[in-house]
C-alpha cells in the first residue's frame, strides 16, 4: 500500500448494521484501534453491549421465519450476489488487514481471495447438498438450525467472516456476527460490500464488541441455535460450556501446533523454503502455521545449513511492501507473548539457530519480532506443545518414519499438517496416519470445498463447501404408516 492510501486521520466507527441498516450503537464504551506497524491510534469503534446484540438476534430471528422456507436456488442466487460484493472489495479488504493488524500483503491478498471464494463455493455446494432424501414411505429433509451467532478471531477476520456466512446463508440461517474487537476496521469494510448485495433484511447483522458482553450474549440467548467460533481454546470450552443450558449447537475452530514432516528423500532447495513459508505465514499468527518441523536426524545438519540460508530471504518489516515475509505482531500483547516464548525456550535448553529474544534491528517502533528458528527442541518442550502465535519455529528430530508419525501425534492438537517428501505414495501414507483435519503434501495448498477443522483441542466440526453448510443443518424425517 503506497503512503496515500494509508489510514491517516483517526477513524470513527459509531454503529452497526442490524436488520438490513447501519445502527447507532447503544453501547457507550469506545475501544482505540492501534496500528501495529507503529503503536498508532488510527481509530475510534463505539463497542456494542447487550441490548445491540439483543436487537440484532431479535431481527435475525424475524427473517428466520421467511428465510428458512427459501429454496436452495434462491439461496445460491443470494450467494452469488455476495460474491459480487465482496469481490468489487477485494482491494479495499486487503488495504485495512494490512493497516489493522499488519498483516503482510502477500498473505492478506491470498486470505481476503479465499473469502471471496468462499461465496463461489458456497454457491456450489448449495446445489450439491442433498436436501430431500426419500425410500419406502420416509422423507428426510435437511432444515437450517435456526439463527446463528458467528464470532470469529482477528487474525483473518474478514475470510472467517466470509466463510461463516457463506455457509449459514446457504443452509437457510440469518445471522449476527461478532468480529473480532481488533478487526473492526476491516469488519466495516465486508459489511458494507454485503450491504450492497441486496440481501433479504435481518438476513445478515453484525455487532462489534467484547467477547464477554457480545460474544457472551450470544452464547448464552436461547434465540441463538448455533455458535459457530473460530479462536482460542479458552474461549471454544466456555463456549461449549456456557451454551449447554441452551443446548447450542457448536462449531468450534481452535487453535493448533502443527507439524510438518520432511521425509528422508525432500529435496531440501524446494524443502525448506516450503517447510518455513508453511511456519511464518501470517507472520506465523495463523492457526495451521507448521511450526514445528520435525526432520530425519541424519539429515539435521543439512537442513541447519538451509535453513540459516533460507532465512535470510524471509524479510520483516513494513507488511504493505510485497516482498516483506513477516510483519508486525498485532498488538503489544502479542509481542510480549512472543518474547517470553522466546525467553522459555532458551531456558528449556533449544538451541536458538536464527532469531532471539528483541526487535529486529531499525524496527525498534511497532510490534516486530525476530523470526526465531529453535533446533535440538523435544517434542515435551513447551515451545512445542504449545501455541505460540507468532514467528516461533521449533525443529525436532526423528530417528524412523513411525518416529515421526508417533512425534506428529503427540500433540493435543490436530488441526493441520504437512508432508514433504519426493515419494508420493509413501508421502500419502504417512499423511494417513496423521490425526490431523488437513494433511498438504509438499506445499501448503487449498480448497475451498475440502473440509477445514480440527481432531483433539482444535475443535468440534467442520467448515468449507457442503461440510460448512451440514454444519448449520438439521435432519427432520416425515414416516408415512
Ligand atoms: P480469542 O479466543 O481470544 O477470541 C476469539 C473471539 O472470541 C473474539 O471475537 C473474542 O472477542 C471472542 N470472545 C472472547 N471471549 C469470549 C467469550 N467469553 N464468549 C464469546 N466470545 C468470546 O482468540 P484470538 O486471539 O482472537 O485468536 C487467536 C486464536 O484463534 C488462536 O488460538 C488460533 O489458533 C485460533 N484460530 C483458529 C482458527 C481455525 O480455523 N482453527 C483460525 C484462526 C485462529
Amino acid at each position: 500500500m503506497s503512503p496515500a492510501t494509508r489510514i491517516d486521520t483517526v477513524k470513527s466507527i459509531t454503529t452497526h448494521y442490524i436488520d438490513g441498516a447501519f445502527a447507532e450503537s447503544h453501547g457507550r464504551q469506545i475501544m482505540d484501534v492501534v496500528r501495529p506497524t507503529d503503536g498508532q491510534v488510527i481509530a475510534h469503534v463505539t463497542l456494542a453491549d447487550e441490548e445491540d446484540t439483543r436487537r440484532a438476534i431479535a431481527a435475525a430471528n424475524r427473517a428466520f421465519a421467511t428465510y428458512s422456507q427459501s429454496t436452495p436456488e434462491e439461496r445460491a442466487k443470494i450467494l452469488s450476489r455476495m460474491h459480487q460484493a465482496v469481490a468489487a472489495r477485494a482491494d479495499d479488504l486487503t488495504a485495512v488487514m494490512i493497516e489493522e493488524y499488519g498483516g503482510v500483503a502477500q498473505f492478506a491478498g491470498l486470505i481476503v481471495q479465499t473469502g471471496v471464494n468462499a461465496f463461489a463455493a458456497a454457491e456450489q455446494a448449495v446445489r450439491e447438498v442433498p436436501w430431500t432424501r426419500r425410500w419406502d414411505k420416509t422423507t428426510v429433509t435437511m432444515e437450517p438450525v435456526g439463527v446463528a451467532g458467528l464470532i470469529t478471531a482477528w487474525n483473518a477476520n474478514a475470510l472467517f467472516m466470509c466463510l461463516k456466512v457463506a455457509s449459514a446463508v446457504a443452509a437457510g440461517c440469518p445471522v449476527v456476527i461478532k468480529p473480532s474487537e481488533l478487526s473492526a476496521l476491516q469488519a466495516r469494510v465486508l459489511v458494507e460490500a454485503l450491504h450492497s448485495a441486496d440481501l433479504p433484511k435481518g438476513l445478515l447483522n453484525v455487532v462489534t464488541g467484547l467477547g464477554t458482553v457480545v460474544g457472551a450474549e450470544l452464547v448464552r440467548n436461547p434465540d441463538v441455535a448455533k455458535v459457530s467460533f473460530t479462536g482460542s481454546v479458552a474461549v471454544g470450552e466456555s463456549i461449549m460450556r456456557d451454551g449447554a443450558s441452551t443446548m447450542k449447537r457448536v462449531t468450534l475452530e481452535l487453535g493448533g501446533k502443527s507439524p510438518t514432516i520432511l521425509l528422508d528423500d525432500a529435496a531440501l532447495d524446494q524443502a525448506i523454503p516450503s517447510a518455513l513459508t508453511m511456519a511464518f505465514m501470517n507472520s506465523g499468527q495463523a492457526c495451521a502455521a507448521g511450526t514445528r518441523l520435525l526432520v530425519p536426524k541424519s539429515r539435521m545438519d543439512a537442513v541447519r545449513q538451509a535453513i540459516r540460508e533460507t532465512m535470510r530471504t524471509f524479510r520483516v518489516g513494513n507488511p504493505a511492501d510485497p516482498k516483506v515475509a513477516i510483519g508486525p505482531m498485532v498488538s503489544e500483547k502479542q509481542y510480549e507473548r512472543i518474547q517470553s516464548y522466546i525467553r522459555k525456550g532458551i531456558e528449556e535448553g533449544a538451541e536458538v539457530l536464527v532469531g532471539g529474544e528483541g526487535h529486529p534491528e531499525g524496527l525498534e517502533t511497532g510490534f516486530f519480532v525476530k523470526p526465531t528458528v529453535f533446533v535440538d527442541v523435544k517434542n515435551d518442550m513447551a515451545i512445542a506443545q504449545e501455541e505460540i502465535f507468532g514467528p516461533v519455529l521449533s525443529v525436532i528430530t526423528y530417528e524412523s518414519e513411525d518416529d515421526a508419525i508417533r512425534i506428529a501425534n503427540d500433540s493435543k492438537y490436530g488441526l493441520h499438517a504437512a508432508v514433504i517428501g519426493t515419494d508420493l505414495a509413501r508421502a500419502r501414507r504417512v499423511a494417513s496416519k496423521l490425526r490431523v483435519g488437513r494433511v498438504v503434501i509438499n506445499n501448503m495448498t487449498d480448497d475451498p470445498l475440502a473440509p477445514w477443522g480440527g481432531f483433539k483441542f482444535s475443535g468440534v466440526g467442520r467448515e468449507y463447501g457442503r461440510y460448512g453448510i451440514e454444519a448449520f443443518l438439521e435432519t427432520r424425517a416425515i414416516l408415512e404408516s
